[in-house]
């Protein structure tokens, strides 16, 4: 008897006290907050320096809570702990591109990004669902973009792999979100074969005043000019940033100073195009 109550105890206190019951707590907030439809996109532009104009978006997931926005990174470690990024990254992808099927209309060819978690690469259907949500609004799967940390696709590399030949068969393209802070290596550039790097604004934001990270953004550009991988810069924070990356010839622009994410309402394709010229 003194053992079970022992084992009672324990198990009273693991369960039912301080941080556990939070998460509990938490988790089915989540829940409910995904069959209440709390969860929304905000949409940020990517401009190409080249043609000067908005070429893509990227989609940002937000939980709407009385009229507040909730950013990722309170929210998103739990779904992927419990599992639930599987249903919400669903739920991104097929709102991402019924937004982008809107979207041709107005600005054709325009290109959607969205994130994908390292835990939904075990979902062995995943690619041919997003191809599946391609078809089902009749855009071409070089219209998606899915964005992927190094941290990501090493986590399980022959998994990680396998989703993106996966993709790469329905033409969907692969972004390497976060590059150089994660563990970099050519190795990895050989291997995936992404067709997108996206810097990490860790190296972005300090280019104005920090001439060895204006360095480093100008080695990875031109490496990945050798390879015919596009580079979107993405931390774009002012003028004079901007102007050192079109001075490399740095493909495509992503930041604050351009335009934040927005609601899908508000996307125009001028606000931000101005400042490139
Ligand atoms: P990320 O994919 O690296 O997204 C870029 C983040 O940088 C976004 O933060 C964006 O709002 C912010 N940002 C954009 N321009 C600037 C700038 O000029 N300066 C600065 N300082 N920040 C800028 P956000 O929206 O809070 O997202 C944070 C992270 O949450 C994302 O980082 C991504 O890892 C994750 N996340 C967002 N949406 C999703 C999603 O739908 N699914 C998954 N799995 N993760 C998501
Ligand atoms: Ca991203
Ligand atoms: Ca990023
Ligand atoms: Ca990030």
């Amino acid at each position: 008897a003194k053992q079970a109550g022992r084992d009672n105890y324990r198990l009273y206190s693991t369960t039912l006290s301080g941080p556990t019951l939070e998460r509990v707590r938490m988790e089915n907030r989540l829940r409910t907050a995904l069959a209440n439809n709390e969860f929304l996109l905000v949409y940020q532009p990517k401009f190409s320096l080249n043609a000067q104009r908005m070429v893509g978006v990227e989609a940002l997931i937000r939980w709407s809570q009385d009229g507040r926005l909730i950013p990722p990174c309170d929210f998103v470690p739990l779904l992927e702990d419990t599992g639930l990024i599987r249903q919400v990254g669903r739920w991104v992808a097929s709102t991402a591109l019924m937004q982008l099927k809107a979207w041709q209309a107005l600005w054709p060819g325009l290109t959607m990004a969205i994130n994908v978690s390292a835990v939904q690469l075990d979902e062995a259907d995943l690619a041919d669902f997003f191809a599946g949500e391609l078809n089902r609004y009749g855009l071409a799967g070089a219209l998606l973009e899915v964005e992927l940390t190094e941290g990501a696709l090493l986590r399980d590399p022959e998994q990680a792999l396998a989703f993106v030949n996966g993709m790469r068969s329905k033409g969907i393209r692969l972004a390497v979100d976060d590059f150089g802070t994660g563990y970099s290596s050519l190795s990895h550039l050989k291997d995936f074969a992404p067709e997108v790097l996206k810097l990490d604004k860790s190296f972005v934001q300090p280019m104005a005043s920090d001439t060895r990270s204006a360095k480093l953004v100008e080695g990875v550009i031109a490496l990945a000019q050798g390879l015919a991988i596009e580079v979107v810069a993405e931390g774009v924070e002012d003028e004079k940033a901007l102007a050192l990356l079109a001075k490399m010839r740095c493909d495509t622009v992503q930041g604050f100073y351009l335009s934040e994410p927005v609601l899908a309402s508000a996307l125009s394709s001028t606000q931000g195009a101005a400042r490139l010229s």
